[in-house]
């Protein structure tokens, strides 16, 4: 079954910061709590795919190999291998607060408790993600590249460094929340007396307004810009994943952080050879006397050419394994190899001279297959698994 994308599991974005990821968790994972959902094994699904999105996303040297390299990259060791629902709460229980109806009571009576006493840093508001394809050769792809890409994107004003203002007094204090960005309002319900804060919205929560706006940008604090950006491919990548480029996406708005850069990947047909996960195949013609007798060939590589002995007697569809010839493996070192198919090379035209040599071979008893060699061949099918196994 193909695994669900961890963000969107926990339904945050790939910017979410760690308190949004663990907000995001702790929400789901109240939800789908076996204890509310008694039975009920669609809500133990989705509880424990949870837990297993917020053990990767949790851990910043986890989180940035699963951006780099999607579910290809993550190990068996960077889950915990959840048995059941206690060992969930056993490794996250901290975020539940204890006790886990306290949790519930806090969700649904606080009003949107946890915003009070947080600071922004910035007025504006966050850039979006860019998605761009990268097309690579499977020459690139077996020892990685680096390439230089020019794409359209906002980046940060350059008269203005991005605060959206003509000058560094463009702001004055928003008078409605009077610099708080929060808006404070006092309830009574049979549960007792509540203070709810919502984001100003004369303001958006920055607690600033905007007086005299950069007339390069018009106020927005950024400019759309041919951008070049550095790409760096590590080897082994398949075609569909994506790397993450952290901050290299949309500027924000107003000083706002910027959005990432993802980078899709797409692999090249190539001519020749054809990718079996790191292996790489490759169809070689070669003459009826040199299958017959044995001889040195060569043999195009990722590579450059190399030199491969055939022996006698080799029929046409024996595969011949060139160790780490193939491409280097995404996780870890070591590299996969070329798997070279021999293939008898039937010419389409002769001459008379040559078609009178053939058919003083043909006379030879020995060159013509028998009954027992025919029983003796493999399938093509079995062929095919010896391969690639
Ligand atoms: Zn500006
Ligand atoms: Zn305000």
């Amino acid at each position: 079954m193909q695994k669900r994308d961890f963000y969107e599991v926990l339904g945050v974005s790939r910017n979410a910061s760690q308190e949004e990821i663990k907000k995001a968790y702790r929400k789901f994972a109240v939800k789908y709590h076996p204890d509310k959902n008694p039975n009920d094994p669609e809500a133990e699904k989705k509880f424990k795919e949870c837990a297993e999105a917020y053990e990767v996303l949790r851990d910043p040297d986890k989180r940035q190999r699963y951006d780099r390299f999607g579910h290809e990259g993550m190990r068996s060791s960077d889950f915990g291998g959840f048995r059941d629902v206690e060992d969930i709460f056993s490794a996250f229980g901290d975020i539940f607060g204890g006790s886990f109806g306290g949790t519930i009571f806090e969700e649904v009576f606080s009003g949107g408790r946890g915003r009070s006493g947080r600071s922004r840093s910035y007025t504006g508001t966050a850039g979006s993600d860019l998605k761009i394809r990268l097309k690579l050769t499977l020459e690139e792809i077996a020892r990685g590249t680096k390439k230089k890409l020019k794409i359209n994107k906002y980046v940060s004003c350059s008269t203005c460094s991005g605060s959206g203002a003509s000058s560094s007094d463009g702001y004055r204090r928003c008078e409605y929340c009077s610099g708080s960005g929060e808006i404070r309002q006092v309830s009574r319900s049979v549960f007792g007396q509540f203070v709810n804060i919502t984001p100003c919205a004369n303001c958006g929560g920055s607690g600033k307004i905007l007086s005299s706006p950069c007339k390069a940008c018009d106020g927005e604090g950024r400019e759309q810009k041919e951008a070049t950006v550095e790409i760096s491919v590590p080897a082994g990548v398949l075609e569909g994943q994506y790397l993450t480029l952290r901050n290299q996406g949309n500027a924000g708005r107003r000083g706002g952080p910027a959005g990432d850069l993802l980078v899709v990947i797409e692999e090249e047909h190539h001519e020749k050879f054809i990718r079996r996960g790191d292996d790489i195949v490759f169809d070689l013609l070669v003459s009826y006397p040199t299958a017959v007798m044995g001889g040195d060939v060569e043999v195009p590589t990722l590579n450059g050419r190399a030199r491969m002995k055939i022996d006698p007697g080799t029929p046409s569809g024996r595969i011949l394994r060139m160790r780490g010839k193939g491409i280097q493996h995404l996780n870890g070192g070591g590299r996969g190899d070329q798997l070279v198919r021999i293939n008898v090379w039937v010419p389409k035209k002769v001459s008379a001279k040559e078609k009178e040599l053939i058919r003083e071979l043909d006379k030879q008893q020995n060159i013509h297959p028998k009954e027992s060699d025919q029983s003796a061949n493999k399938s093509f099918f079995e062929k095919i698994k010896d391969v690639f196994n």
